[in-house]
C-alpha cells in the first residue's frame, strides 16, 4: 500500500468527540477540504477543514499561528474564497498541512484551546463551490454503464469499439456547476417525441441523475506539454461527489453528431468537500482488466497504475419523493457501487486529457462519468435502473419512478472502508427537482 503515514493510523483520536461518531464521514483520518462561511453572516467564504461535525476555520487558524513552515504556507493559501490557490501548491503543500492539521486535532495536542476556537459547527455553516472551475470534462469511465445504455440503442453492439482504448470524454460547461442543496429546476428544450414528425420545445420529461465522482486537478501543465501518467497523482488534488443531472429526451435528440449540449450544461451538482489523494491512499486497490480485454497503450500503463490505480470507494444514490417527505419516510437507496469498478482510473484519465498537449489548470473538474457495477442494483441512473423508463422502479408507499419528478430530493454518498483503518465519508450531495419554467 503506498504512502500511508501516521495520520492513517486507525488508532488516532481527535479531542473532537463527534469526529468519532460511529456515523460519522469526518474522522481525524479524513479531513477534508471545502469552504464555508457563517450563515447569514455576509461573511467572505474561506477554506475550512471538516472534523466531526464542525468546520476548522482555516483562514481564522492560519491567523492565530496554528502552523509553521510549509503547512503555514498552505493554510495561507486556503484562506481565501475558492480552493485555486491551495490546489496549485501541489501534494508537498497538501501533505504538511494535513500532517499539521492532524496534530492540532488528536488528543493531546498542545494548541487544543487554540484550534478550538477555530470551530464553527456545521449547522451554522454556508458551504460553497470549493474552487473557481476554469474547466469541467465529463468522462465516461464505466463498462458497465457504457454496456448497459448501449444495450437499449443497440442490443446487438451495446460497447462501442473505441471504449476499451480511449477514456470516453466531452467538455461540459462550468457557468452552471453548484455545490450540494442547489434546486434542479426541470429543464425545457427540444423534445422529438415518439411518432411526430417535428420537434417541440417542451419541459424535459425524462429526467435523470448520475452517480459520478468529482475529480479535481491540482497543478496544471504547460500548454503543449502532457502529463506522463507516472506524474499524474500529483495533479490532482482530491475526490468529491458528482451529480451529472440529464435530460435523457432532449439528449438523445441533440446528440448526434457532437455528444451532449442541452441536455447536460443545464446544471452539475457537487459536493462541497474534497477527500485529498492522500487521506484515500488506504483504499487504493489494484487496476484490473477482465481476461482477454485489450491492455491500454503504453501512455495509460504505469507499474503504479497497476498496482494500486483503482480505488474503492463506495456510492451510492438515494430518493425522497415529496410525498415521502409529506409522510416523513427516509430516503431510500436507488442503488449502490463502488468506484473499484471503473474501466478507466483518474491517472489515465490525467494523462490521457493532457496527451494531445492541453493544459490543465488548478481547480479544473472531472467528472468521473456515470458510476456503475456489474448488476443492475449497481445502476448509477434511473436510464439504467428504469431500463429506460419501461421497468419504472418501485418506492415504498406505493410509488413508482421511471425518471425523476418535481420534488424529488436526489441525494448522493460515499465512503471508503477497509478492515484495520478509519472509515472516511464524502458528506453528501443532493438536489430537489423543481418544476420547469414556462415554455
Ligand atoms: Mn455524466
Amino acid at each position: 500500500m503506498p504512502d500511508l503515514n501516521e495520520t492513517h493510523s486507525a488508532a488516532l483520536r481527535s479531542w473532537l468527540a463527534s469526529a468519532h461518531a460511529p456515523d460519522s464521514d469526518f474522522p481525524i483520518q479524513n479531513l477534508p477540504f471545502g469552504v464555508f462561511r457563517r450563515r447569514g453572516s455576509g461573511e467572505p467564504f474561506r477554506g475550512g477543514v471538516a472534523i466531526g461535525d464542525a468546520v476548522l476555520d482555516l483562514a481564522a487558524a492560519h491567523a492565530a499561528g496554528l502552523f509553521d513552515g510549509e503547512a503555514a504556507a498552505a493554510a495561507g493559501a486556503a484562506a481565501t474564497p475558492t480552493l485555486n490557490a491551495l490546489m496549485a501548491r501541489g501534494p508537498r503543500a497538501w501533505s504538511a498541512l494535513r500532517l499539521a492539521l492532524s496534530r492540532v486535532l488528536r488528543v493531546g495536542a498542545s494548541a487544543e484551546r487554540t484550534a478550538r476556537a477555530c470551530l464553527v459547527p456545521q449547522t451554522d455553516a454556508e458551504l460553497g463551490l470549493p474552487a473557481q472551475v476554469g474547466d469541467y470534462t465529463d468522462f465516461y469511465t464505466s463498462i458497465h454503464h457504457a454496456t448497459r445504455v448501449g444495450r437499449q440503442f443497440r442490443p446487438d453492439n451495446p460497447l462501442l469499439p473505441n471504449f476499451k482504448w480511449v477514456p470516453i470524454g466531452y467538455h461540459g460547461r462550468t457557468s452552471s456547476l453548484v455545490v450540494s442543496g442547489h434546486d434542479v429546476v426541470r429543464p425545457v428544450g427540444q423534445l422529438m417525441l415518439p411518432g411526430a414528425d417535428r420537434p417541440q420545445l417542451a419541459p424535459c420529461r425524462r429526467l435523470d441523475f448520475e452517480l459520478e465522482l468529482a475529480i479535481w486537478v491540482g497543478p496544471g501543465n504547460v500548454l503543449g506539454e502532457r502529463i506522463d501518467i507516472g506524474d499524474a497523482d500529483a495533479h490532482v488534488f482530491g475526490i468529491g461527489l458528482l451529480n451529472d443531472w440529464s435530460a435523457r429526451d432532449i439528449q438523445s435528440w441533440e446528440y448526434q453528431p457532437l455528444g451532449p449540449f442541452l441536455g447536460k450544461n443545464f446544471l452539475t451538482t457537487v459536493s462541497p468537500w474534497i477527500v485529498t489523494l492522500e487521506a484515500l491512499a488506504p483504499f487504493r486497490v489494484p487496476f484490473t482488466r477482465p481476461e482477454g480485454d485489450p491492455p491500454p497503450l503504453a501512455y495509460l500503463d504505469s507499474p503504479r497504475n497497476r498496482i494500486a490505480g483503482a480505488i474503492d470507494i463506495r456510492m451510492e444514490a438515494s430518493i425522497e419523493t415529496a410525498a415521502m417527505c409529506a409522510a416523513a419516510r427516509a430516503p431510500v437507496r436507488l442503488a449502490r457501487t463502488s468506484y473499484r469498478h471503473a474501466y478507466w482510473t483518474v491517472a489515465q484519465m490525467v494523462a490521457h486529457h493532457t496527451v494531445g498537449g492541453c493544459n490543465l489548470q488548478p481547480g479544473d473538474l472531472f467528472g468521473s462519468g456515470t458510476q456503475s457495477g456489474p448488476a443492475l442494483e449497481e445502476s448509477g441512473s434511473m436510464l439504467e435502473l428504469s431500463e429506460g423508463g419501461q421497468r419504472p422502479f418501485a418506492l415504498p408507499g406505493g410509488e413508482t419512478r421511471g425518471f425523476l419528478e418535481d420534488g424529488d430530493d436526489v441525494i448522493l454518498h460515499a465512503h471508503c472502508e477497509r478492515e484495520g483503518f478509519a472509515r472516511i465519508g464524502f458528506g453528501t450531495c443532493r438536489g430537489v427537482v423543481r418544476p420547469a419554467r414556462a415554455t
